[in-house]
């Protein structure tokens, strides 16, 4: 067996033309939707997404600015202040309709509770603890945009989620907890981390795997149902500067039914939906249930 390829470059050209096509009416009628990104470490893979996705707004007609928040040697307290205040300001500044609070942030502001100062309406890419604990209730508001661009793409590809067993290998707040999107839709879902014992064991019974450790090639065919539809959130940036994902595409591809490519399959839909979300926030919406 050989996997289709679950791209996501189809499905994130027609949400950005949508989106663009949403940006430019509201650019008529007032000020265009507006973006504001900040960063706090000088990550390279985060600094190449930051770009890509300053790009494409730039392109769909949203005005992006990067607020680089970045501290040589300060103290864990400056680092913190510095944050918190960036994000006070942007949060209560009108030209502003998203904010994105780019991650890893340096290990003082880990904890510091910073996503919580993202005003509710501005969360486009769900950080702050009230948009979670909205999605958890199954209330509107932004999911994180890489579980979402999840969704989307097992949506687009008409895979069916309910009456499935999924394991997502991740626990983090972008990825593992909003799994609970994949609940709202009557799958049965096992969340896996660092301590799962026999992890393959877990993911290898799976109709669907979601993987999103940073792990490069830790999902191989052995952890693999046969035909199994398997989305890989990984981003690993290579020796060479390339970027991989958390599977082994090789062997997986020859027994998956179904593969997202790393790149071009989840990252440009995450992209496309942080902006679709930035002006569903300018139009006042607060994403979907
Ligand atoms: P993270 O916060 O570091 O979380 C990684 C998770 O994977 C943790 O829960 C960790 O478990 C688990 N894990 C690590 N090694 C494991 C292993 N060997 N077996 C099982 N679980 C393991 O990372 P993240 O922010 O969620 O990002 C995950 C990946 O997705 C990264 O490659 C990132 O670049 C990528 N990403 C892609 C997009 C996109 O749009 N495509 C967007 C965001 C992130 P513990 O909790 O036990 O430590």
């Amino acid at each position: 067996m050989t996997a289709s390829s679950l791209s996501g470059r189809e499905l994130a050209v027609s949400i950005r033309a949508q989106t663009a096509a949403a940006a430019v009416a509201q650019a008529e009628a007032g000020p265009p939707p507006g973006l504001a990104i900040v960063i706090a470490t000088g990550d390279e893979s985060s600094a190449w997404y930051v770009r890509s996705v300053a790009k494409a707004a730039q392109q769909a007609g949203i005005t992006c600015t990067v607020h680089d928040r970045t501290l040589g040697d300060g103290s864990a307290d400056a680092a913190v202040t510095a944050l918190s205040e960036k994000l006070t300001a942007l949060s209560a500044d009108d030209a502003v309709h998203g904010i994105i609070l780019q991650t890893p942030l340096p290990a003082a502001a880990k904890g510091a509770g910073l996503a919580s100062l993202i005003a509710p309406g501005k969360d486009v890419d769900g950080a702050n603890p009230v948009s979670l604990g909205r999605l958890a209730a199954g209330l509107p508001a932004f999911a994180p945009a890489t579980a979402e661009a999840v969704i989307a793409l097992l949506e687009h590809y008409q895979v069916q989620v309910s009456g499935t067993l999924a394991a997502v290998v991740g626990r983090s707040t972008v990825v593992g907890k909003p799994a609970a999107l994949l609940l709202d839709r009557n799958a049965t879902v096992t969340i896996c981390h660092s301590r799962t014992p026999d992890l393959a064991g877990v993911t290898s019974g799976a109709d669907i795997i979601v993987a999103a450790a940073g792990r490069a090639g830790l999902i191989t065919a052995e952890y693999v149902k046969p035909g199994a539809v398997v989305v890989d959130v990984g981003t690993n940036v290579s020796g060479d500067g390339s970027l991989t994902g958390d599977v082994d595409s090789e062997s997986v591809s020859e027994k998956a039914g179904a593969l997202s490519p790393v790149p071009g399959g989840v990252g440009p839909v995450t992209t496309a939906l942080l902006l679709q979300h930035t002006v569903q926030a300018a139009a006042g919406l607060q994403g979907r249930p």
